[in-house]
């Protein structure tokens, strides 16, 4: 009898591409990149079954640098690529990524309905609180009088709270790292791939060339209180609006259909036997 082939375990840097990172010394985004090479290996995620989609920006060049199938999009549309090639082939494991700039100025259109319509895919954010690759203007998450060659007198725009904005919006699960603890944030893309629904991961991911906050988040940094439970949209929201810390950890996760148990039906071009979809059989199952 055949010998049943089996597929060599995959190490972190198996899931490195030929292409070596580009960005300068010290970036975050080399923590979140290791981070993303773990989480891979951790969860033994086939190459040839995965897509890194990404907006454009520092950190949207991260699909260069792993060894998956990747797709770089156009300026802010990393989501709907992202769910499209989901809606496509429901047995991709999809994981979006991109920075404060592309997903929250150009791309925050596209944000709040991802989230709502609950796409099984994973979003790691790499904020850095100003816009890296074109040289250092403010960007959605730049704070209040934030001095830039754009705003040389400081930004009188005040920030929008992404983690808010996405739990206002009915996200399932939102979490929160820092780019300086890369163990903590594979756990979190761990559990955002492993979430059945949209997965939001904001890491913290300095940029020490244009915005150089590590000292400052490393000071601020905050796991969330002993005890936090994460089933509670309020307190969730309680935690992402505090200003006296940077409250890091699964600050909120649910269960409920996702996109494609919608878009499973009959009549889809590639599964034709799938059932019918019926929102209140699913509802069933969810509860
Ligand atoms: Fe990283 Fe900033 Fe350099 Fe871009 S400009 S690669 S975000 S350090
Ligand atoms: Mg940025």
């Amino acid at each position: 009898m055949a010998k049943k082939k089996v597929r060599p375990k995959l190490r972190p840097k198996d899931y490195k591409s030929a292409v070596k990172p580009t960005w300068c010394p010290g970036c975050g985004d080399y923590g979140v990149l290791a981070s993303l090479y773990q989480a891979m290996a951790r969860l033994e995620l086939d190459p040839a079954n995965t897509l890194v989609v990404s907006g454009i920006g520092c950190s949207s060049r991260l699909p260069f640098f792993v060894r998956t199938y990747g797709f770089q999009t156009a300026h802010g549309r990393v989501l709907p690529v992202a769910i499209g090639a989901k809606i496509a082939n429901p047995e991709l494991t999809v994981i979006a990524v991109g920075g404060d700039g592309d997903g929250f100025s150009i791309g925050g259109g596209h944000l709040a309905h991802a989230v709502r319509r609950n796409p099984d895919i994973t979003y790691v954010v790499m904020d850095n609180e100003v816009y890296g690759l074109t040289k250092g203007q403010t960007s959605p998450t730049s704070p209040l009088g934030f001095q830039t060659k754009s705003t040389p007198y400081g930004s009188s725009d005040a920030p929008i709270n992404p983690m808010a904005w996405v739990l206002a919006s009915g996200v399932s699960f939102a979490a929160r790292g820092f780019s300086g603890n890369p163990k903590h944030v594979t756990d979190l893309i761990i559990e955002g791939i492993q979430h059945p629904g949209f997965a939001f991961v904001q890491t913290m991911s300095p940029c020490p060339t244009f915005n150089n906050t590590f000292d400052l988040w490393r000071d601020n940094i905050e796991d969330l209180p002993a005890g936090y439970e994460p089933n509670d949209r309020m307190q969730a929201l309680t935690q992402a609006f505090r200003d006296d810390a940077i409250p890091v950890g699964l600050l909120y996760k649910e269960l409920r259909p996702t996109l494609e148990s919608h878009t499973r039906v009959a009549h889809h071009p590639l599964k034709s036997d799938t059932p019918d979809f019926d929102v209140r059989a699913l509802l069933e199952i969810y509860r």
